[in-house]
């Protein structure tokens, strides 16, 4: 559709402000418009980290002549037409701001030819007033420089921060599209030079491995989904040996649209779970479609922030396509070192698209670019039930083989033969895993063994002690231990858990307390109270096990629904294949 004025109505509804803060703002904002342009190739120069000059060029579909002043006016666009076309937003613009919100406060000049005119047209904008606007040969697409941002704005300028500062904020947001762009062609100059590239390919992971390097690129799993998953999350996630320090490599999309979104990153955090470390946090490159309608994106002026209709379904589908892909590619740590064969140099199997066929990318007709520019989502079942946010997906099992036990190690690891080669198993961890799994099933089952006491004892609690068993008193009744308040902070323990019966009842109940409100780095209650206890009650290292113990414990370990880490996720045990024993010893 032409470039329009928005009727009053509409441009009423619209969540409007300020978006031109910086220069990773206007880089945002006109990169934005070469993919609504349906651009396959997009360049970005910046200068003094944007503050001299930011150039982004495309060869989208153009501005024709007579629309390109009307396109620097306030919610002037091609996008949108009427209300209705808001809840079901499918450009990453449709305010009509960016434009004349960037020419108020700098030197525009725009060269652009529309794919269907003969010649191109050159406008130069400063200060918001349109200066020249003459003929001028050029290719099909859009060039859009921007000059002296905020030179009359000394206030504004205040805020920017150093040329190194700002351009390595436009850089990590040029990281994002290059991620959501796998079939567009990136190249982001600062101060000329190149500082990012894509080849546009489509392939995922060879983009990972322009931003992220090869090796992580290598390691990256794809997202797997199934074919009931609504909305489809899509993409690739590290598995839980390539881990950071933060979360800035954490990148969610929804229908191409890079958000913030606590609620998206706590579902895939909380699907990592067990599976990383404490305080380390995953690569993450996730998209997830969904019907237009399903997303509300006009809720704040950067459009970084979306409202989804049905949360909850969102929330599950993300954390249980993460978790499913974890568990299916979680191996047992192989024995690795400089001897094992030269890992192949050539990266992954190529990803398949990772958006749906014809999502974005591919020129698009004009005036059909409002529906075209990004690939319908399915629609989701109107029928479908919403789980609740806060509840984990079933587990899938991970395999491990049968083991037979040879022997100890240092009386702290058990050794085994599996079908392929040999086993280490740390038997603290391997115990952890067990009782982990065992008290977290009888807690929630509310199945805990209780071992009374013949004599009760009394205990005397500190006071971060006596508020644990205050304001979690169903829980501590749950996992097994009986109490009763005897004033003060004095309590009566008349029962203890079957597992911790062994030792000393009162000071197991001292020290899962304390365990309990350290947290040890749960989040829910009955994962601190199981890990607790399996931590009080594991076998420790350094103990002599029989052949029985040592059979028994790896038993029950091959019984566990993710045998390969302990609660916090460290291995339980490492594997050297038969290949890699016969080529240590030369055999082949
Ligand atoms: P919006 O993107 O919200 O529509 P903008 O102010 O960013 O508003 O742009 C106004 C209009 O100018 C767009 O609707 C579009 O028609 C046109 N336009 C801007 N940049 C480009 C570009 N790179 N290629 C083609 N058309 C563009
Ligand atoms: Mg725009």
């Amino acid at each position: 559709m032409p470039i329009h004025l928005l009727p009053p109505d509409v441009s009423s509804k619209i969540a409007a402000g300020e978006v031109t803060e910086r220069p990773a703002s206007v880089v945002k904002e006109l990169v934005e418009n070469s993919l609504d342009a349906g651009a396959s190739e997009i360049s970005i120069d910046v200068g003094s980290g944007g503050i001299e000059y930011i150039r982004v060029a495309d060869n989208g579909v153009g501005i024709p002549s007579d629309e390109v002043e009307v396109a620097f006016q306030r919610f002037a666009t091609s996008k949108l037409a009427a209300a209705a076309d808001l809840e079901a937003i499918t450009t990453l613009g449709f305010r009509g701001e960016a434009l004349p919100s960037i020419a108020a406060v700098s030197n525009v000049s725009m060269v652009t030819r529309a794919t269907a005119e003969e010649s191109g047209t050159r406008l130069e904008v400063a200060d918001g007033q349109v200066l020249t606007k003459q003929p001028e040969g050029s290719a099909p697409g859009t060039a859009i420089t921007v000059r002296h941002l905020f030179r009359n704005f000394p206030a504004r300028r205040k805020f920017l921060k150093s040329a190194a500062t700002e351009a390595s904020r436009t850089q990590a947001l040029a990281t994002r599209y290059l991620l959501a762009y796998p079939g567009v062609k990136f190249r982001l100059s600062l101060d000329d030079s190149t500082a990012l590239s894509s080849s546009g390919s489509g392939d995922l992971r060879e983009v990972i491995s322009d931003v992220y390097g090869a090796d992580a690129a290598r390691a990256m799993l794809e997202l797997t989904h199934e074919q009931a998953d609504i909305p489809v999350p899509s993409g690739m996630i590290g598995p839980p040996s390539l881990t950071r320090a933060n979360r800035s490599h954490i990148n969610l999309f929804v229908n191409g649209r890079w958000v913030q979104s606590r609620m998206l990153s706590y579902a895939l955090l909380q699907a990592y779970h067990g599976f990383l470390m404490e305080r380390r946090f995953p690569v993450a490159v996730v998209n997830i479609a969904l019907a237009h309608g399903e997303v509300d994106v006009n809720v704040h002026p950067t459009k970084t922030e979306v409202r989804f209709r049905r949360e909850g379904q969102v929330f599950s589908a993300l954390q249980q396509a993460v978790r499913r892909t974890l568990t299916a590619h979680t191996p047992v740590p192989e024995i690795s070192g400089p001897a094992v064969s030269t890992p192949s140099e050539s990266p992954g199997p190529p990803s398949p698209s990772f958006w749906p066929a014809g999502a974005v990318g591919q020129p698009v007709d004009r005036a059909s670019a409002h529906s075209a520019a990004h690939a319908p989502a399915p629609n989701a079942p109107a029928q479908a039930t919403e789980p609740s946010p806060t509840t984990l997906p079933p587990v899938p099992r991970q395999a491990l083989p049968a083991l037979r036990v040879l022997g100890q190690v240092q009386n702290t690891y058990i050794t085994a033969e599996g079908p392929d080669g040999v086993y280490l198993i740390d038997q603290h961890a391997a115990h952890e895993r067990v009782l982990f799994e065992e008290v977290m099933a009888a807690t929630a089952s509310r199945r805990q063994e209780v071992q009374g006491l013949m004599e009760p004892e009394t205990v005397e609690l500190d006071p971060r002690q006596s508020e644990l068993v205050e304001s979690h008193s169903d829980l501590i009744a749950q996992i097994g231990f009986l109490v009763d308040s005897f004033g003060g902070r004095t309590y009566i323990l008349r029962g203890v858990p079957r597992l911790l019966s062994g030792e000393g009842p009162r000071q197991g109940f001292l020290e899962v307390l304390d365990l309990m409100s350290e947290g040890g780095g749960f989040e829910s209650w009955e994962e601190r109270a199981a890990y607790s206890i399996a931590c009080h009650a594991a076998i420790r290292a350094g103990k002599v096990l029989s052949q029985t113990e040592m059979s028994e414990l790896t038993r029950q370990l091959e019984s566990c629904q993710q045998p390969h880490t302990c609660p916090h996720g460290r291995p339980t045990m490492v594997h050297m294949s038969s290949a890699r024993l016969e080529q240590e010893f030369g055999r082949r």
